[in-house]
């Protein structure tokens, strides 16, 4: 199963291999890939935390002799996939490439839809140190990926735009011997798991909960990703999965991806943030749970004490009704398409739900 690996071409010590021409390199906790093509050019998939260039620059030295790569391209813009992009992108002088949907977070317009700190980010605040202050600006290298689906760079790769994690995310595809680049359209270690992250488990998991803003459309990514067929899949968290274990898995996280991926609660389940090209356009309000954390975040709690509090437990009640209300709804990004799975249920945990609860360790 693994040998496959280790027989593949490996000249980095810091990186692993993934298949032939394809490195994949840990940046802290989370992945970005080296992908060369017969022609020996070579581009970067994704660029780690903030932080990582040095690591990345020692890894081009191993594998390329220190040769700049053709271009940069993103499967989506979160802080932990574009740490060193700036950097790279004005060291090297090259373009990076995006989905339309995905500009908006890397030429400064917009922030993503606020992350839902009620489905577990015990992790991701504990990484926050990480976080860059404001959204990235590197327009002066961005393009936007070509519309035939062809990869500026790798003439044997095409792009499946995969979104729900963000709405420009996208996979990388090789036809030839069915690699994908998957992002975090789904991982393969549990993200929520401490253990997993620590004894590198391997395991086909939904996109990380804390930032996935549309469930409806992550769902299809996957059913999407899981239609191609892949025999290898390389994701933003996790070792490299492949073969029938990786079908098997793939098949089982579409089927269940309503019990097994998507959180039983939290602000996203019901309804999606909207983005488009500009940036985002409306978002679902905070649900009962981050509504305190916020004002306890901001510190408003101390300037304005109870009237404050009572407003935040009104509007707390206001939220549960409405989101009572919306679970009796069709959910609107089903797309009148039936679901597979069982379908999330929202009253019946929200009162006992203590967010300090939550052993989630993402990332
Ligand atoms: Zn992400
Ligand atoms: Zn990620």
């Amino acid at each position: 199963m693994e040998t496959s690996y280790r027989t593949a071409p490996h000249a980095s010590k810091e990186a692993f291999a993934v298949a032939p021409g394809v490195w994949g390199l840990k940046t802290v906790f989370v992945n970005l890939y080296f992908v060369a093509s017969p022609d020996g050019s070579w581009v970067l998939v994704d660029a780690g935390v903030y932080g990582a260039a040095p690591k990345i620059r020692k890894v081009v030295d191993e594998l390329f002799g220190g040769k700049r790569p053709k271009a940069i391209l993103l499967t989506h813009g979160h802080f932990d996939h574009i740490g060193a992009l700036k950097e790279l992108a004005r060291e090297w002088e090259v373009p990076v490439y995006a989905h339309p949907l995905e500009m908006p977070y890397l030429n400064g317009k917009s922030s993503y839809p606020p992350p839902d700190p009620s489905v577990g980010g015990g992790g991701m605040a504990y990484m926050s140190f990480l976080y860059p202050k404001k959204p990235i600006d590197v327009s002066e290298y961005l393009e936007l990926l070509p519309t035939d689906g062809s990869v500026p760079g790798l003439p044997d790769w095409r792009w499946v735009h995969t979104p729900g994690h963000t709405a420009g995310h996208v996979s990388f595809f090789r036809e030839s011997d069915r690699l994908l680049l998957a992002g975090d359209a789904f991982i393969t270690r549990d993200g929520e798991s401490m253990l997993a992250v620590m004894t590198q488990k391997r395991e086909v998991h939904g996109p990380p909960k804390y930032y996935t803003s549309d469930w409806g459309s992550a769902h299809r990514s996957v059913e999407k990703l899981m239609e191609l067929n892949p025999g290898i899949a390389a994701t933003g968290h996790g070792l490299p999965m492949e073969g029938g274990l990786l079908m098997r898995q793939l098949e089982e996280l579409v089927k269940d991806f309503w019990s097994v991926a998507v959180p039983g609660q939290g602000r996203y389940v019901h309804e999606p943030a909207i983005a488009d090209e500009q940036g985002v356009l409306s978002v679902p309000p905070a649900t009962d749970n981050t509504i305190p954390k916020v004002i306890a975040a901001t510190g408003i709690v101390a300037l304005a004490g109870v009237a404050l509090v009572a407003y935040a437990r009104r509007s707390g009640q206001d939220n549960r009704r409405k989101q009572q209300e919306r679970a009796m709804r069709v959910r609107p990004f089903s797309h009148n398409r039936p679901l597979q799975g069982i379908p999330p249920t929202v009253a019946a945990t929200l009162d006992e739900d203590d967010p300090q609860a939550h052993t989630n360790n993402y990332p």
